[in-house]
């Protein structure tokens, strides 16, 4: 059996749809399936729209959360109640095709243990959007060292990568660097990003920058590395300087440097207080994951 986790914040008029799409299509391919809707906190209907969609479909779950608790620790609630054999994770907008979702399942069923969906295209986006979440890709990519300019979060996983996956403590998940970093038999399918179906994406852009940091500073010491970087680089800077300054000390000609002191004060005072900052951030989320907090609360359960 398979079981398809999809994620709903606000998303009461996709619900119905969503839940129609995926058991239409793999009831016509014959594979066992459940849904499991997890509902992150909405501020609509949604509770009750997957309620109503239970009723008339067995096959489909819902969890609720008790606020919104953000996409990533909605899709590891729903792995965790998942039964199946293997269990997908996808869009409640039906961006994912859930067609895809067959093709997925062949490939389980051929031994493959990590089935990704990557995009061929990206769908209709504003522009704002698509260069905010261009440079979010492009920098996710370097720090995270995963191409992730195609990755979503569209994927197929057998029931041992679902388990090494939920045995990872860290409370700042992020799904798409942990299912590939978990290794096993991996291959990719290729899927048309579609148009939302209704209502609107739930990233801001300032969203998408405070998860891209959040993430970054969560997968990486790339930042960290800038720190010593910068040292490095004003230690070279401060030889050189120094030698010239013993120079012309010697030389009896010492000027008064009033402007060369300004300047170095500000331009060390910024690089420390930047590695300040930086180092900061990681002792932040030491603080954060040494207080041992459950990733979600589950409030409610059909
Ligand atoms: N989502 C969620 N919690 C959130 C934000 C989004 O569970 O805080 C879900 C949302 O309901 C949808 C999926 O994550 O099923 C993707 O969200 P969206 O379509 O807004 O993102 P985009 O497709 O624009 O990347
Ligand atoms: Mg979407």
């Amino acid at each position: 059996m398979v079981s398809v986790v999809i994620p709903a914040y606000n998303e009461s008029e996709n619900v119905a749809r969503a839940a129609g799409a995926v058991s239409r299509v793999l009831e016509e391919a014959g594979i066992p399936y459940e849904v499991i809707f997890v509902d992150d906190g909405s501020k609509d209907a949604t509770w009750e729209e997957i309620r109503k969609v239970h009723e008339d479909n067995e096959a489909v779950h819902g969890i609720h959360f008790s606020r919104n608790f953000g996409k990533e620790a909605a899709i590891f609630a729903g792995l965790g109640q998942a039964q199946g054999d293997c269990a997908a994770v996808m869009d409640c907008d039906l961006q994912h095709p859930p067609q895809t979702l067959v093709e997925m399942y062949r490939l389980w069923e051929d031994g493959y243990e990590v089935v990704e969906g990557v995009k061929r295209t990206r769908g209709k986006e504003s522009g704002a959007h698509r260069a905010s979440a261009g440079l979010f890709y492009r920098i996710m990519s370097k720090a995270v060292r995963i191409d992730m300019s195609r990755a979503s979060d569209f994927k197929l996983l057998d029931r041992k990568a679902v388990d090494s996956l939920l045995a990872m403590p860290e409370s700042n998940a992020f799904f798409r660097a942990m299912s590939s970093w978990i290794g096993f038999r991996q291959t990719q399918v290729e899927f048309d990003v579609q148009e939302r179906v209704a209502g609107e994406s739930k990233w801001s852009t300032r969203k998408l920058i405070s998860y891209a940091v959040s993430n970054i500073v969560g997968y990486s010491s790339a930042p960290m590395q800038f720190v010593t970087g910068a040292g490095i680089a004003t230690f070279l800077f401060a030889v050189l300087l120094g030698i010239q300054t013993l120079v012309r000390y010697f030389s009896g000609d010492a000027v008064e440097g009033f402007t060369t002191v300004i300047l170095l004060l500000l331009l060390l005072g910024s690089i420390i207080m930047i590695s300040l900052g930086i180092i900061g951030y990681y002792i932040a989320r030491i603080y954060e994951e040494t207080k041992r907090r459950p990733r979600y609360i589950i409030s409610g359960k059909i």
